[in-house]
C-alpha cells in the first residue's frame, strides 16, 4: 500500500446484467470496486441472493472488504413492459399512460406500475426516462388512464421512470414493497441500505425505526432526489445529520428539479457530509458514455476529477455496469481518473462546523491528521470496534491511507467505501494491540515502498469508555 498507489476516492458498482456472474464480480473488484449496490427495483430476491454470494466470494479472492448496499424503491414511479424493450417516440405524440394495461402491443398506449389517473392535475409536467422525455398532461382519460403530449423526440425502454415534480402524492415515502425488501434486507446482511425519494429528517428517523424492528443494523443512506429535500440548505442539512450518509441521485434529482441545480446541490452536499463526518456518495453518469464506448468523454473526466476535488467519499456507477459493454474498463479508467486527480490536487478545503456535537472526536482527529502530514507518515492505522474512529478521521481527509483494523467483519465491509479507508479484519483479544504491526506485515497491507526500509505510521486506538474512543497516538517506524 503506498500513498499514490492506493485510491482514497472509492467506487460503488451497480449490479446488472452486464455482471451478473461471479467471475465478472470478481473481476469488477480485483479492478477497484469497493462496493456493489443491489437495486430493489430490479432483480428477483433469487437472484439478489446469488449476486451477494458472489459479492462475498469475490472480496474473498481479493482479500478485501466489499461494502454491499441495498437500494430500496421507493414510491418511483415506473413505465411496465415495452414490446421489445423499445418504443420509438417523437415531439407532438399523445400517449396514454394505463395502470390496467399489462401488455404493451407496440402502440401508444403504454403500461405504467401505477395509478396516476387519481394523483394528477391536467396541465401538470410529467417526464418519461429519467426527464429524458419531458411532456405535459392533458387528460384524464378513465380510472386508470392518462393522456400525455410529448415535448420532444426520443426513446423509451421498460420500466423506465416517471417523474412528476408538481403532483402532490402526499404520501409515505416507504411503499408495501419496500417494507418486504427491508425484512429481506434484515436478513441477508446488507452493510448499507438506501432510502429513495426523501424528503424530510423524519423519513429516515421512520426506516430506522422499522429497521430497528427487524434488527437491521445496516448504514443508513438517504438518497437526496426531490425538489422537497433540497428545497432549503437548512432542510437539506437537517436530512443529513440524521442519515449515515448520502447519495446524490443526479438523474431524478435532474428530472424533478431540473439539471441546472444538480451540480450546486452536489457541492453543498458534500460540505455537509464532510463538516457532520457523514459519507456521500455521488451517483448517475459519471462515465454513461462508456454503456457504448471504450472511453470516457472529457466532460465525464472531468465531473468524476471535480468530485474527487470536492471530497466525495464514493463516485457511483449505474448503467455502465448494468448494461454497459464496458463495465471492467468503466471501473480500470475510473480508478485512474482518481489516482491521478488526487495525486495532483488536494481536497478543497470546507468551512468546519464551530457547534459540532462531535468536539472531543474533532479535536484529536484534527491533531492525528495534522501529524500525519506534517512528519509525512506512509499511513495512519485506526483501531475501531464500531468504525467511527475511522470515519472521524476521514472526515478530515488525511492524503495518507487510513487502514483501519476491526474485530467486525460488518464494519469492515462499512468501511471499504469511506474516504482514505482500507480495512484489516482479526478477531479481538486482550493481547490485541501487541502483535499488531507483525500480523499486518504477514497479511500484506503494509508494502514498504521502493527505495525506502521503512514504513512511518500512526497508531491510533482507544477504549470507547473513554473522553473520546480514541486515547492514544503512537508513532512507529515499522
Ligand atoms: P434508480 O432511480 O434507483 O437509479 P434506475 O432504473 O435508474 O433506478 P439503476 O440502478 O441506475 O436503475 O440501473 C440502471 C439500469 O440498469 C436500470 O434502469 C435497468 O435497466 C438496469 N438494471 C439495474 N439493475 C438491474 C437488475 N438487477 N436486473 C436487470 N436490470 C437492471
Ligand atoms: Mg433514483
Ligand atoms: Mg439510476
Amino acid at each position: 500500500m503506498s500513498k499514490t498507489h492506493f485510491k482514497r476516492t472509492k467506487i460503488l458498482a451497480t449490479i446488472g446484467p452486464s455482471v451478473r456472474s461471479e467471475e465478472k464480480i470478481t473481476e469488477l473488484v480485483m479492478a477497484g470496486v469497493n462496493g456493489c449496490r443491489l437495486n430493489f427495483s430490479h432483480g428477483t430476491y433469487e437472484e439478489h441472493e446469488e449476486e451477494i454470494r458472489w459479492i462475498r466470494a469475490a472480496a474473498e479472492k481479493k482479500g478485501r472488504a466489499v461494502a454491499i448496499l441495498q437500494d430500496l424503491q421507493g414510491p418511483k414511479i415506473r413505465l411496465g413492459t415495452l414490446k421489445d424493450n423499445h418504443l420509438d417516440v417523437h415531439a407532438g405524440d399523445e400517449l396514454i399512460l394505463d395502470s390496467a394495461v399489462t401488455e404493451h402491443d407496440g402502440s401508444l398506449i403504454l403500461p405504467i406500475q401505477y395509478n396516476l389517473a387519481t394523483k394528477v392535475k391536467v396541465n401538470e409536467p410529467i417526464s418519461l426516462f429519467d426527464g429524458k422525455i419531458r411532456a405535459k398532461i392533458t387528460e384524464i382519460v378513465s380510472e386508470t388512464a392518462i393522456k400525455i403530449v410529448l415535448e420532444n423526440d426520443g426513446f423509451l425502454m421498460s420500466k423506465k421512470g416517471v417523474n412528476l415534480p408538481e403532483t402532490d402524492f402526499g404520501g409515505d415515502v416507504l411503499t408495501e414493497k419496500d417494507l418486504n425488501d427491508i425484512a429481506f434486507g434484515a436478513e441477508h446482511d446488507f452493510d448499507y441500505v438506501a432510502m429513495s425519494f426523501v424528503q424530510s429528517a423524519n423519513d429516515i428517523i421512520k426506516l430506522r425505526e422499522i429497521m430497528k424492528q427487524h434488527n437491521y443494523d445496516a448504514k443508513v443512506i438517504a438518497k437526496i432526489e426531490t425538489q422537497k429535500a433540497i428545497e432549503t440548505d437548512k432542510h437539506l442539512e437537517e436530512i443529513v445529520k440524521v442519515s449515515d450518509g448520502i447519495m446524490v441521485a443526479r438523474n431524478d434529482m435532474s428530472a424533478e428539479a431540473g439539471n441546472e441545480v444538480v451540480p450546486i446541490v452536489q457541492r453543498k452536499l458534500i460540505a455537509f457530509c464532510r463538516r457532520h463526518s457523514k459519507f456521500c456518495i455521488v451517483a448517475s453518469q459519471m462515465f454513461m458514455s462508456m454503456v457504448e464506448n471504450p472511453e470516457p468523454t472529457r466532460a465525464e473526466v472531468s465531473d468524476v476529477a471535480n468530485a474527487v476535488v470536492q471530497g466525495a467519499d464514493v463516485v457511483m456507477l449505474s448503467d455502465e455496469t448494468t448494461n454497459g459493454k464496458f463495465p471492467i474498463e468503466t471501473v480500470k479508467q475510473m480508478k485512474k481518473v482518481i489516482l491521478y486527480t488526487q495525486n495532483h490536487l488536494p481536497v478543497s478545503q470546507i468551512s468546519q462546523d464551530p457547534s459540532s456535537e462531535n468536539n472531543n472526536y474533532d479535536a484529536i482527529a484534527s491533531a492525528v491528521v495534522d501529524l500525519a502530514e506534517r512528519l509525512d507518515v506512509d499511513l495512519i492505522i485506526s483501531q475501531t470496534g464500531t468504525g467511527e474512529t475511522s470515519r472521524i478521521l476521514a472526515a478530515q481527509r488525511p492524503d495518507v491511507p487510513i487502514l483501519s483494523v476491526t474485530s467486525d467483519p460488518h464494519v469492515a465491509n462499512q468501511l471499504a467505501l469511506i474516504y482514505g479507508n482500507t480495512a484489516f479484519t482479526r478477531p479481538y483479544s486482550v493481547t490485541y494491540g501487541i502483535d499488531l504491526v507483525k500480523e499486518l506485515k504477514a497479511s500484506g497491507y503494509l508494502k514498504v515502498p521502493e527505495g525506502k526500509d521503512e514504513l512511518l505510521a500512526i497508531i491510533v486506538s482507544g477504549n470507547k469508555d473513554r473522553i473520546a474512543g480514541t486515547d492514544t497516538i503512537r508513532i512507529r517506524h515499522i
